[in-house]
């Protein structure tokens, strides 16, 4: 048989504790509850694939998604995957339902591949950004919490910090004057999931500002579909409004961008899948769109598959993908190109994503 036939085929549950609750303003991780997808090609060589399942933000749970993982099992087993563009179609096909099953299918079909070849993801998609350096995420809390992870944070190296705001504003007003003494002279972005009207978002950014903060970028201000909410307000504020939970398709960022409802888009593979995040990248790009590379809550496997994405396309203005500095344990193995004040040395990994599970746990 050929070496790189895919020969055997798993799919297991990754669990973690956090060191804190993931909270945002539309619910909480208090642990994660992701899931590993194995492709094995009959020359011996793994690849690795993980699906975050967020189901207060995407509705994906997480039965359902080993079931669509296991289907893809089904659809991979015999297939050579040195046509792994084909497999990355049919996957495309089969599990558009449930993006992140298809996002880990995808990852592992790339890993896979990229393993056999002897290059690195980062490699593969072009190698224009040898590394990244993210930023770090302040979760929903009160102001006393927000300022004691910045300063530890801070001290540690993290320069970037993208605030979680939406859940009552006096208290977010507290927090970000909280962060800014902690972090002075450091950069904020926002992150609202959805919470505000877009009458209340100029109102909050408006507020920071008298408090002397301006955030570089504000994300998803407003439920996902008020796109004219979006164009009012990438109309009236001074910095780039970024859609997230509203790009969620190709066809979501065609319409923003035709509209001119945002001026930025935040990428998941977990929202998008490989192919069409790329497809995505090239829109933004031809259109002058800024890009942020982000994740839901990820281990340091699909978040450093995230990064030799955004790294290998280059041309990301915003990095956010910090979930693995929030994980206690994931038991992946490699990932020492991803430092502890959040770079990602991506021309370090020698073939593939570089990461992999260590022994079942
Ligand atoms: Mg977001």
């Amino acid at each position: 048989m050929k070496d790189t036939i895919i020969r055997k085929v798993s799919v297991r549950e990754l669990d973690a504790e956090l060191f804190t609750p993931f909270t945002i303003s539309t619910g909480s991780h208090r642990s994660m509850e992701n899931a590993v997808f194995t492709l094995e090609a009959a020359g011996g060589v793994k690849g690795f694939g993980e699906a975050a399942i967020a189901t207060h933000i995407t509705g994906e749970t997480r039965e359902a998604t080993m079931k669509s993982l296991r289907r893809a099992g089904e659809l991979l087993r015999g297939a050579d995957v040195s046509n792994y563009l084909a497999a990355l179609c049919r996957l495309e096909g089969e599990l558009d339902g449930n993006r992140a099953a298809l996002a880990a299918a995808q990852m592992a079909v790339l890993d896979l591949a990229t393993r056999l070849q002897g290059v690195s993801l980062w490699r593969f998609f072009g190698a224009r950004t040898p590394s990244l350096k993210t930023d770090i995420t302040v979760v929903i809390g009160g102001a006393k919490a927000a300022g004691a992870f910045t300063r530890k944070m801070r001290a540690r190296g993290f320069k970037i910090f993208k605030i979680k705001t939406g859940v009552d504003m006096d208290e977010d007003f507290r927090r970000l004057e909280a962060v800014k003494k902690a972090a002075a002279g450091c950069a904020v972005y926002l992150d609202a999931n959805c919470a505000y009207s877009a009458g209340e978002a100029e109102k909050f950014i408006k507020g920071l500002a008298r408090r002397g903060i301006r955030p570089e970028v504000v994300e998803q201000p407003v439920k996902k579909d008020d796109i004219d909410g979006l164009a009012w307000l990438t109309r009236r504020l001074p910095m780039p409004v970024c859609a997230d939970e509203s790009a969620y398709s190709l066809d979501d960022v065609y319409r923003l961008i035709s509209r001119r409802a945002v001026s930025a888009v935040n990428i998941k593979l977990t929202k998008l899948g490989f192919l069409r995040a790329r497809e995505v990248w090239a829109l933004a790009r031809a259109k002058g769109i800024k890009l942020m590379m982000g994740e839901m809550l990820e281990s340091e496997l699909a978040s450093a598959a995230a990064a030799h994405f955004a790294g290998g396309l280059g041309g990301f203005d915003f990095i956010d993908l910090d979930t693995p500095f929030f994980i206690k344990d994931s038991g992946m193995k490699g990932a020492s190109f991803l430092s502890r004040d959040g770079v990602y040395s991506l021309d370090r990994v020698k073939a593939g994503i570089g990461v992999a599970p260590g022994a079942a746990r």
